[in-house]
């Protein structure tokens, strides 16, 4: 579409709309001005080739084409995204490119590849997704393009920060971001503009623009978190709502060293809302990057598609003949609390998932996406009864009232009543007598 109008809001502003004279005049190659307008909505046609469009509807495709944010790939190997951005709240819309966690790292200092390694191996798996670091921010203190290429050759993307112009310009093939007094070179290249000051930061960027630099990222340097978030909100305003060119860049943002990592975490946190699209971290912690892949993953996920898992039978911890059938939905995190506690189970388990379009149990069952008709044809659909010599199937406990109904449908079958809290499964299960004679 163009920007953001449809071809009926184009087609009021032509002249067949307006009953004028020259209307459907044909003169830019359209048959009528309605076809003309639903071209113009997908960027088919360009509007000068109608030479009566009012001067209001210029300006207005002219507006609706300007970017809120830029968005850019950064890397070779494996590459992050990052800005994008078109809503100032997640829930008008939804985030676009998670915000990219970066690793400061010294390229001299002697332990560089034990740190290095220690970075690598940090990942955590939370309802299917695997976190691992993004970036590693690479400071020149020696020995920095070897450092730079090990840190590629990891799979990172790299931030990088030298003022050795023939060391950057070796490194321009890993698609870097590049920080740098004298950017001259590297006006193709994404580079790091920063200012501690927010007129300066704009006055540096506009310049830049007008230099022909094709690729900016901001680093505003405030003094505190509570003057970085309100930088980071005006930047992310003026993009959004007025498309204030000089701020329609990415932002990143340093966070100090400390020794509370607390107060880090807390930070981090801050900046991954309100609008952080990359942290650099120069304190490098598993349990804080843990727990803000976390928040990070519920921020940016798309509020307008709940998250789910596929339709099937699951077998966990390699099921028999004897182990327990478990049901729920299809809704991601309930489907990973109740994976998860059968996990932990000595014993094999089925775990049946039925398909409910996302919705956890009471809302799956209150919208018909959990009927005894849906769960009779999943348990059928996958031959259950061939698998256990038990026929016998556990229901979540909120949906207690459907257990006579489900015995309808399900002929043959003993329904249970489950747990409603899925932490209480492993010990339901085994007072139930499963997993005595394995
Ligand atoms: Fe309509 Fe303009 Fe095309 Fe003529 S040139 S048909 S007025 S859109």
């Amino acid at each position: 579409m163009s920007g953001e109008l449809s071809g009926l809001q184009i087609f009021k502003y032509l002249p067949a709309a307006k009953k004028q004279e020259c209307a459907n005049c044909k003169k830019c190659g359209c048959p009528t001005c309605m076809a003309f307008s639903l071209k113009l909505a997908k960027n088919q046609i360009e509007i000068e080739k109608c030479p009566y469009a009012p001067e209001e509807l210029r300006s207005i495709i002219l507006d609706a084409v300007k970017v809120k944010q830029h968005e850019y790939t950064i890397g070779s190997k494996n590459i992050v995204k990052t800005g994008g951005e078109t809503v100032l709240f997640r829930h008008d819309k939804t985030f676009v490119n998670k915000t990219v966690f970066a690793i400061s790292l010294n390229s001299g200092d002697s332990d560089f590849d034990e740190k290095l390694r220690r970075v690598g191996n940090f990942q955590i798996e939370r309802i299917g997704d695997v976190f691992k670091v993004d970036a590693v921010y690479l400071k020149d203190t020696g020995n920095f393009i070897q450092a730079a290429k090990k840190v590629d050759a990891e799979g990172f993307v790299l931030i990088l920060e030298s003022d050795d112009a023939e060391s950057l310009e070796k490194l321009k093939e890993v698609n870097p971001v590049i920080i740098t007094k004298d950017p001259e070179a590297f006006k193709e290249n994404l580079i790091v503009i920063s200012s501690d000051n927010p007129d300066n930061l704009e006055r540096l960027s506009s310049q830049r623009i007008k230099d022909g630099y094709k690729k900016i990222i901001l680093n505003p340097k405030m003094k505190n978190i509570s003057e970085t978030v309100e930088m980071l909100t005006y930047i992310r305003r003026m993009a959004i709502q007025e498309k204030f060119e000089p701020f329609t860049f990415p932002v990143m943002v340093k966070i100090p060293q400390s020794d509370n990592i607390a107060k880090t975490t807390a930070e981090a946190a801050l900046l991954i809302c309100r609008y952080a699209n990359i942290i650099v971290f120069e304190d490098f912690d598993e349990a804080m990057l843990a727990s803000l892949c976390t928040l990070r993953q519920n921020i940016y996920t798309n509020p307008q598609k709940p998250l789910q898992v596929e339709s099937k039978v699951y077998e966990i911890n390699e099921p028999d003949k004897n182990s327990p059938v478990v049901l729920t939905t299809n809704f991601a995190l309930t489907y990973f609390a109740v994976a998860n506690e059968l996990e932990s189970l000595p014993f094999g388990s089925y775990l049946v998932v039925t398909p409910s379009d996302g919705m956890s149990v009471l809302t799956a069952w209150s919208a018909d996406k959990f009927t005894a008709e849906i769960v009779a044809k999943t348990v059928k659909k996958y031959n259950l009864e061939e698998k256990v010599n038990k026929k016998s199937i556990i229901i979540p406990g909120l949906l207690s009232h459907m257990k006579e109904e489900l015995e309808n449908a399900l002929e043959g079958w003993e329904i249970v009543v489950g747990t409603i809290e899925a932490c209480e499964i492993p010990e339901f299960i085994q007072s139930l007598g499963y997993g005595k004679n394995s």
